[in-house]
Parts: C-alpha cells; structure tokens; sequence
C-alpha cells in the first residue's frame, strides 16, 4: 500500500532522513519508534504530502505522493502531532468543516461516525480552545477519520493523554487496523508492541532495526543471558556449565568469561555459582547480562561513533 524508497531530507544544514526505504503492506499497524529527532515527524510529513523530500519517492496505492497529492490527501487521514485546530469554532462545526473541504458525501453522518468514533459527543457543542489536551487530541483523530481514509498517519497519538484515555486511543487504533493502513509514532515501547504489527526504529535519520512486534516479544521472553567470569578456566568448564540444570547454552570468551544462556524461565545463577565454587574455580562475576527491548532500543540509538562515519544502515539488528 506505500512504498517508499530513498526519502533524504535536508533541513539546510541538517540531514533529518538519510535515505530510507521500507514497504507497509496494506492493512499493517506499523509503528515508528525512536527517540526525539530521530526523522520520525519529518517521514510522515513527507508521506502524507505535506513537505516535499530532497530525493526518493514515496507512492501510496500506485500514486505518487506529489505529482498526485490531491488524489493522495483523500484516501490518507494525517494527525500531526500538534494539530492545526480551528481554537474559535466547536467541535462539530469543525469537523463539519473538515468534512467539507475533503468533499465528504454524506458529511452529517460522516461527522456522527467520528463523534462516536473518539468519544467526544459530550463536547461537541464546546469551543475547541476551552478542551483539555487530552479532548482536544480526540478531536485531532476524529478529524483525521472523517473521509473515511485507508491510510492513516498518526503522530504520537497518545501523548498528553491520561493513562485512561490512552487505553480508549489504543483501542481505537486497534480497531482501526485491519482494513486500514496505519502508521504511528512513539517513543513508549509497550504502546508500539501493544497496537503495532511490525516495528521500525529509527535513529539519527536511519532505520536501525525492524521487526514483527512478535519477533520483539520473543526477544523479550527469550532467554535470560547471564554472564560468569571465573579465575582458573579448564578442559571441562564449558561442559560443566552446560550441564547445569536449565542452561541452555554456553560460549566462552576471553579471561575467564563464558556467557550461559538460559532456558526460557529459567534462572541458573545459584546452580553456577555452586559449580564454580565447589569446583574451586575461584568466582568472579556472575551477572544477568540479558537484553530487554528497552535495552536493545537503548543500544540501538545511542551514538557512540558520528553517524556520517558508519556504513550502511543496519537492518534487523540483534
Ligand atoms: P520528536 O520525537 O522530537 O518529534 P522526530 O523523530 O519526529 O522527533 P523530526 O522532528 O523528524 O524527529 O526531526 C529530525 C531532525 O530534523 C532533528 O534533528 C530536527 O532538529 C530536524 N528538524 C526537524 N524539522 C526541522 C526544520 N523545520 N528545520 C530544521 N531542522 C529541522
């Protein structure tokens, strides 16, 4: 459903996109995860047509996001993530206007589907500038629904919200999906793992890793990693260790380390340390050197070397 392929943005000096490339399959959740500046706002402004890239291209359905923008902009719904609300009018009159510019047919019922939609019929007749943020975002995403698009781009949809709230937008996109496209943005990992199909990471303009949110659940709840570093290593440490009840596996490194995989579940540390000890082989370290999400995310999108210097973008990295 959208291709996109090369996107670079150039804001004068700073180089926000570094030629990205991905699909979306129609139907998909996808989610944009990364940290602030990661190219996240600028992606989905330039797929939603409302910001030309340097270079690349982007279709959705077969059109060319700017050579066809008009067609584009009605079968996509935007919500940015400040939304340009009209703070004067009430929220009916607004989405009734929203409604008329995208030439909606049917727009009375169009504007009753989207009140019901985000639960906002108790502040229809309120002036929009006098709702609280949270209300006021609810009326940012009925107005991204109101033509019924098949594409939807949503710009950290749940930021400011209380956490009830929240579970009402989340249920929302979920229901949502399905039929329809869905591109979102966070920065909060359980939103993206709780609503998306697939993820995309991004830092510093790249994408660092993608994966099906299954593929992050498993790397979640796979094994505990624990790290051993002992004084005297012999022939038979590493099947000593793999004996252990619930090791998985082992790898030996240098100095003495040897890093044990557990079974899933499975925490070996006191069966180590009793071998090392009763052994004799004199105990360093013993330490949980897993992974979360949070920590892999972390990795990911922490610079240690300037991004000109790297190669080319990793994909799916561990
Ligand atoms: P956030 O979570 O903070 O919204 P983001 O992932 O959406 O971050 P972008 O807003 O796309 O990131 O910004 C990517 C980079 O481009 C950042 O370095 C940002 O400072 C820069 N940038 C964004 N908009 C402009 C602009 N209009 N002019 C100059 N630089 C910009």
């Amino acid at each position: 459903m959208i291709q996109v392929e090369g996107l670079t943005k150039q804001y004068g000096a700073v180089q926000a996109l570094h030629g990205i490339s991905f699909d979306v399959p129609r139907g998909e959740i996808l989610g944009f995860l990364g940290p602030n500046g990661a190219g996240k706002t600028t992606t989905m402004r330039i797929l939603t047509g409302y910001m030309p890239p340097s270079a690349g291209t982007v279709t959705i359905d077969g059109m060319d996001v700017f050579d066809d923008s008009m067609a584009v902009r009605r079968i996509v719904g935007y919500m940015p993530e400040t939304v340009p609300l009209y703070t004067e009018m009430t929220v009916q009159d607004y989405l009734d206007f929203m409604a008329a510019i995208r030439r909606v047919s049917g727009r009375r019922a169009a504007v009753e589907r989207v009140i019901e939609a985000c639960a906002i019929g108790d502040v229809r007749d309120r002036i929009i500038g006098r709702l609280s943020k949270g209300y006021r975002q609810r009326v940012g995403l009925a107005q991204a629904l109101v033509h019924d698009p098949q594409v939807l781009v949503l710009d950290e949809p749940t930021i400011g919200l209380d956490p009830r709230q929240i579970l009402g937008v989340r249920e929302l996109i979920k229901s949502l999906g399905g039929e329809r496209t869905i591109i979102l943005s966070s920065h909060i990992l359980p939103e993206i793992s709780q609503v998306c199909d697939r993820v995309m990471i991004m830092h510093r303009g790249r994408i660092v890793a993608e994966d099906t949110t299954e593929g992050l659940t498993e790397r979640l709840q796979g094994g505990m990693r624990v790290r051993i570093q002992i004084a005297k290593t012999r022939e038979d440490t590493v099947p000593r260790i793999a004996a252990v009840a619930g090791v998985a596996s082992v790898e030996s490194g240098e100095d003495g380390q040897f890093d044990v995989v557990c079974e899933p579940g499975q925490d070996v540390r006191a069966g180590l340390a009793a071998l090392a000890v009763g052994q004799g082989w004199g105990l360093l370290e013993l330490r949980v050197a897993s992974l979360s999400l949070e920590e892999i995310f972390i990795q990911l999108t922490t610079d240690e070397a300037p991004v000109e210097a790297e190669p080319e973008p990793t994909v799916a990295a561990e």
